[in-house]
């Protein structure tokens, strides 16, 4: 039985990463795909938790191994995804959830037809532009980078498969876990796992208990 790969992607201060933490406290057998990047930590992040945090050299050995599922340079850092850390999880039946940009989204598509794909955007541009502005993260360059290549991220929407519009952090949670929770009943998956034809083979009654 193998676990599902969620993909959530989206502009940079769309609230993914605060949506994806709550959503990640409510759902069993939900983990999150740790991802490597070159970019500098920031205050409160934790090497192995938030990002594996490496330099551009081993990012660049990573890659001539083979290691990335997907890799992208975004916002002038360069970030990958560990292939062998979501194999490892899928392989034991746990679900994994990725916070990757769109190029890398579009990415994981081709290869992983199967992976469930959401896009979170903010209500509107003004709106991502004061969520980046209050967020302080970043230096005015790197803030109007992010700007101009939320343009570009906004125009892929159509290629995933659920939207969820950050209005409110409590209402986007509730919505991601919906998407999370509709998937985990879907029955093609049920069947996949389960061998769901000899079950009704061998229950006369109560097949939907
Ligand atoms: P931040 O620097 O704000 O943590 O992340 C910047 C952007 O990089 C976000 O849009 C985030 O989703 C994306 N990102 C994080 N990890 C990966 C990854 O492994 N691959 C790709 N392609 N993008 C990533």
């Amino acid at each position: 039985m193998r676990g599902t790969i969620y993909v959530v992607s989206g502009p940079s201060g769309a609230g993914k990463t605060s949506i994806l933490k709550e959503v990640l406290k409510k759902i069993p057998n939900l983990t999150f795909s740790v991802s490597y990047t070159t970019r500098p930590k920031r205050p409160g992040e934790i090497d192995g938790e938030d990002y594996f945090f490496v330099s551009k050299e081993k990012f660049v050995e990573l890659v001539n191994s083979g290691e990335f599922l997907e890799w992208a340079e975004v916002h002038g850092n360069l970030y990958g995804t560990s292939k062998s850390f979501v194999e490892s999880k899928i392989e034991k039946g746990i679900n994994i959830i990725l916070d990757i940009d769109v190029q890398g989204a579009l990415s994981v598509m081709k290869k992983l037809p199967d992976a469930v794909t959401i896009f979170i955007c903010p209500p509107s541009f003004k709106d991502l532009k004061k969520r980046l502005d209050n967020r302080g993260t970043e230096k005015e360059k790197d803030r109007e980078r992010r700007l101009k290549d939320a343009k570009w991220e906004l125009s892929h929407i159509s290629d995933f498969q659920y939207l969820v519009v950050n209005r409110t952090l409590n209402e986007s949670v509730k919505q991601l876990e919906a998407v999370i929770i509709a998937e985990q009943l879907r029955v093609d998956r049920i069947k996949d796992h389960m061998g769901l034809q000899d079950f009704f083979k061998e229950s006369d009654n109560d097949v939907c208990d």
